[in-house]
């Protein structure tokens, strides 16, 4: 019987290897880009036309390639990075597979143009679809220049995965800045349909790149890391203080030896360095350089590269970890965490428990111990924001001096409690423990409120539902605030804005990568629209341009509804109370939270009675 196996010829060897190494016209460039670096280049050139899926152009001044290397390059498993096996545990080069020049060839209308003399006597070599259709010698300087044109040309099914040209060049614009990050001797350049995007010289330093990258008024904030472990490990670069924040960890750069990736363990290590100073759900801005032994790092994991395993996982992450916590912690907001500040005035348990818990068995839903972790880094966060105003006792008694509502009347809780007559309306309200927690009673039964989560249910049912409606009410900015955006949530922002007009945002384009920002859902109140505004861009990736999922509308919805609400450690008037429990009532409890936190948490009295072993 012949044999039913055959040995697959090279060019679909090399469009499967394109299947995994080139996935997006973003891809591309990341290759290119990094074989530019690897040749020494000391200026690349990005063009692109129509987000890549026109044209896609790395040139750069760097070693450039003999014509028979530059016939060689496009071979599978050609490289000038690699010849005897142990040479992939000590490697210092970007690339190494021999793979991205042929994969993307493969896929694209190619020519590479290249000169690696000081003669002028250069090379051009026309490939379509992995087959070469032409070559020919040219004049050119030293350096190399790789045009793509007409990307997944013969991939149909890959063609359809792109997105629409602002997300890709976004994607792109991420690309160059990571490796504009990493290398602060080379000067980049990136156009767009012949526009240039953004361009830094040689001698921008890294601070004013993060700056330029990220956001102008980083600059001031940035915080200088510079650790050696003694042994082999070094770690550089710059992050910012906590309150500097974003709500996914996009702003998390973080370089292995000069080369971007994101790695499970160093992310870990990045944001327990930041543990206790930032609430569940937001993530820190930082640029840091990790750098050690070779050998001790094994990058051959993934074709893109994209991940590395460590041999001493635990040494890295520790050493990252403690390096960030120290550099984080002369800082002002450590000093007052929670622990270090014992609260005056009554405490509401008995005094043998440890100061710092102050929940209580009683709290038994099963997400107690993490909403209580994230009320503490809350609490501690504004507490450092307000610390001159933390002298008010934990309990504040209801007899306390009560605030005027609006319009002078001074609100008579036991008067509407007869008005409105809903559950929580109609609640006996005791006082407020801890600035954080409304005590209230309810027949026999002791009832805590946790209003920072009450008033964020409030809010994201009054959005859910006008959202639903189709009309949220917008609330004019009296001047429209300008914020620039890096280019990646510029980007998500130029196609989100429709999919935003829906949510009660008045945007509009401001130039570069600058928006307007004229209105913003009313319900949000008194609100840092420029926080609001970064995660907003960050979370319409998930949103999609229509039709979203219900789960990511909540999800986004949440996140709006977070915005200026009323925090945990705030004190509030008995009519502010009255308003927050009687709005309470106009929520259906039954419909689904996206955080799934509790509002409330009930104690009977017989709970309370065994406390004081009283049954
Ligand atoms: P790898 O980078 O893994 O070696 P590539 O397919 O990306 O594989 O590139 C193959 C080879 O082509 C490289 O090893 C290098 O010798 C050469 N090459 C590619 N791009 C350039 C460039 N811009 N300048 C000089 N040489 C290059
Ligand atoms: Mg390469």
């Amino acid at each position: 019987m012949s044999s039913r196996i055959a040995i697959l010829s090279e060019n679909i060897s090399n469009m499967i290897a394109a299947g995994e190494v080139v996935e997006r016209p973003s891809s591309v460039v990341k290759e290119l880009v990094e074989n530019s670096l690897d040749a020494n280049a000391r200026e690349i050139i990005v063009e692109i036309e129509h987000g890549g899926r026109k044209m896609i152009r790395v040139a750069d001044d760097g070693e450039g390639m003999s014509r028979d290397d530059a016939f060689l390059c496009l071979e599978r498993h050609a490289t000038s990075k690699l010849r005897k096996p142990e040479d992939l545990s000590a490697l210092t080069t970007l690339g190494f597979r021999g793979e991205a020049l042929p994969a993307i060839a493969s896929v694209s209308r190619l020519t590479l143009q290249t000169c690696g003399n000081d003669e002028g006597e250069g090379v051009e070599i026309q490939v379509e679809g992995g087959t070469i259709r032409q070559s020919r010698e040219i004049g050119l300087p030293r350096g190399t220049l790789i045009d793509v044109r007409n990307l997944f040309f013969n991939t149909p099914a890959r063609r359809k995965f792109l997105r629409r040209d602002e997300t890709e060049i976004g994607h792109i614009a991420d690309v160059v800045t990571k490796q504009a990050l990493a290398h602060p001797d080379v000067q980049f350049r990136l156009l767009h349909n012949g526009r240039c995007l953004f361009e830094v010289r040689r001698d921008s330093s890294l601070p004013e790149r993060i700056a330029a990258f990220l956001g102008r008024p980083l600059l001031k904030q940035l915080l200088p890391v510079e650790v050696e472990d003694g042994v082999d490990l070094t770690l550089s670069g710059y992050i910012c203080p906590p309150e500097v924040n974003r709500s996914t960890s996009g702003a998390i750069y973080t370089f292995i030896n000069g080369r971007c990736i994101r790695d499970r363990v160093v992310q870990h290590a990045v944001i327990e360095g930041y543990r206790n100073l930032l609430m569940k759900g937001r993530f820190p801005v930082v640029v840091l350089f990790l750098t050690l032994d070779p050998a001790m790092v094994d990058v051959n994991v993934h074709p893109t590269k994209h991940e590395v395993r460590f041999r001493d996982q635990r040494r890295v992450h520790d050493f990252i970890a403690a390096r960030l916590k120290q550099t984080l912690q002369p800082a002002a907001w450590l000093e007052s965490a929670p622990a270090d500040e014992p609260s005056p005035g009554a405490e509401l348990q008995p005094s043998a428990s440890p100061p710092v818990a102050p929940r209580h068995p009683l709290a038994h839903t099963p997400e107690t111990a993490s909403v209580s972790r994230r009320e503490q880094v809350q609490e501690s966060l504004d507490r450092y924001a307000r610390r001159s105003s933390v002298e008010s006792p934990a309990v504040r008694p209801y007899s306390s001096p009560p605030r005027s509502a609006p319009g002078g009347a001074t609100a008579e809780p036991e008067v509407e409690r007869e008005r409105k007559g809903g559950f929580f309306s109609s609640l006996r309200y005791l006082g407020q423990y801890h600035n954080s927690y409304l005590l209230c009673q309810q027949d026999e039964n002791l009832l805590l409120i946790d209003q920072h989560a009450a008033h964020e249910r409030i809010r994201f049912e009054k959005l859910r539902r006008d959202y639903r409606r189709g009309e949220v009410p917008r609330q004019g900015l009296l001047f429209p605030e300008v914020i620039e955006f890096d280019f990646k949530a510029a980007a998500a922002l130029q196609e989100g804005l429709d999919t935003l007009a829906a949510f009660g945002f008045e945007i509009e384009p401001f130039g570069g990568k600058a928006f307007a920002v004229k209105s913003v859902p009313a319900v949000l109140g008194q609100t840092n629209v420029e926080e609001l505004l970064h995660d907003v861009a960050s979370d319409l990736e998930a949103i999609g341009k229509s039709g979203a999922p219900d789960d990511a509308v909540d999800e986004f919805l949440m996140r709006l509804a977070c915005h200026g609400v009323i925090r945990a450690n705030q004190a509030l008037a008995p009519p502010e109370v009255q308003a927050l429990l009687d709005e309470l009532d106009q929520v259906d409890f039954k419909a689904h939270c996206p955080h799934g936190r509790p509002v409330q948490v009930r104690l009977t009295l017989g709970e309370i009675e065994r406390l004081f072993k009283r049954t």
